[in-house]
């Protein structure tokens, strides 16, 4: 591949037109939208409005004016993407507390049933609060086990297979509609993390029969810093799984004040607590740009751009962890170098920004929304100078900070 064939390729894009509609600062080729998506330049104004017409003159009125629907309204924009029904999704929380409601009321469904299956080295956090989650159920157990022994570890004890669907290093995606069925084949239920594929790549959770879902809304999504997360749970689960946060806004009649607790119908037994409003209207300004986006045409830019990164770092040398055929990866890409993390330095210095996954992953996320097939191209040209050079090897670039 030329420049001149990738601008080429720029030309032809039908998604090109939504690059304009970002902040795309000058001199930065932006590898990272998969960690955290880059500002759409509409939330700048929706972020204004919320502060000061919104909080700043309405005031407590705000509440009746929109803020108090904003986990459902919000969950309903992020259906779509994800394969579930509008009433199907709420947005509240991080994924982190999601997982554990949704892991604890797994658990608590059918007491012959106290094992959660998931794969080593899923994402820490993942693991951490099943961890937490299962100490928290008496009689509940975690077992982490590697990909391969996934399906025999699954049994008549089992109450959930966790998965993340697209692998935060590797990028490798889990057939979801296969590992649903194997889930329910042993008579569990099956949780999907969707924090790498929601925005990413075509996702049908009701088509695949799924049970629960959570996911990251400040990747893809765009977000913003620490935005607001979501969770599915099916329709025939609705009634049935109730969530251990128990918080007032998961009340049937919050405004009732009652002692004792009541869930409320539907999604929004999912609350706890008050919802974080001012975030909530930054990540539905950056929904409000999918409302017209064909994902298949996002899937398809994507393996366009990963060609070309590809290329690029097998021709340096570099050692691809990513699997080649577009329906087994998400949008991001990883190559493995004892130096990883002196090349993704490098690379930024030159306003190259991916990141470094310890021990020696270079993920590099390709989020076709913003990034033209001439960036790829010229982050690839640079990837390979670096590695070519040795001038990653300058001792500034040595030097670790305390996120990568
Ligand atoms: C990004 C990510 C998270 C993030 O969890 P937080 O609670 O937002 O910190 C969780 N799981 C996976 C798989 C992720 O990729």
């Amino acid at each position: 591949m030329t420049l001149e064939q990738a601008e080429a390729l720029d030309a032809a894009d039908p998604l090109a037109s939504y690059r304009a509609q970002f902040m795309c600062p000058a001199g930065v080729i932006y590898l990272d939208g998969n960690s955290l998506g880059q500002l759409p330049l509409a939330t700048v104004q929706a972020g204004a409005e919320a502060t000061t017409q919104a909080w700043g003159e309405r005031l407590i009125r705000g509440w009746n004016e929109g803020w108090i629907d904003a986990p459902q309204r919000v969950g309903a924009m992020i259906a779509p993407l994800i394969g579930a029904a509008p009433d199907e999704v709420i947005s509240a929380d991080s994924t982190s507390v999601n997982l554990y409601k949704l892991i604890v009321a797994a658990l608590r469904l059918d007491p012959k049933r106290n094992v959660v299956v998931s794969e080593a080295g899923n994402f820490p956090t993942d693991l951490h609060i099943a961890e937490g989650a299962v100490a928290a159920v008496a009689g509940a157990e975690l077992r982490i086990v590697e990909r391969g022994a996934l399906a025999e570890a699954l049994g008549d004890d089992t109450a959930l297979l966790m998965l993340t669907h697209v692998h935060y290093k590797t990028a490798e995606r889990f057939d979801m509609a296969a590992w649903t069925k194997a889930a329910h084949d042993a008579g569990a239920l099956v949780c999907w993390d969707l924090s790498h594929s929601a925005g990413a790549v075509a996702v049908g959770l009701n088509a695949a029969g799924a049970d629960l879902a959570v996911g990251c809304g400040y990747k893809y999504l765009n977000g913003g810093p620490g935005a607001p997360a979501f969770l599915y749970v099916a329709k025939r689960w609705q009634e049935r799984l109730h969530n251990p946060l128990s918080g007032w806004m998961g009340h049937a009649a919050p405004f009732e004040f009652a002692d004792g607790y009541e869930a409320a119908p539907g999604m929004r037994r999912w609350l706890t607590g008050t919802p974080c409003v001012l975030s909530l209207v930054a990540l539905e300004s950056g929904l409000k740009l999918w409302a017209d986006i064909d994902i298949r045409q996002v899937e398809a830019k994507s393996a366009a751009l990963w060609d070309i990164f590809h290329a690029a770092g097998t021709a340096a040398g570099l050692e691809c962890v990513t699997p080649s055929h577009p329906q087994q990866r998400g949008s991001h890409i990883s190559f493995r170098h004892p130096n990883a993390y002196e090349i993704v330095q490098a690379l930024i210095a030159r306003g190259v920004i991916g990141d470094f996954r310890d021990p020696d992953i270079m993920r590099f996320g390709l989020t076709p929304l913003m990034l033209r097939h001439a960036d790829i191209w010229r982050a690839g040209e640079m990837l390979r100078e670096i590695v070519a050079s040795g001038s990653f090897r300058a001792p500034e670039f040595a030097v670790r900070y305390a996120v990568t």
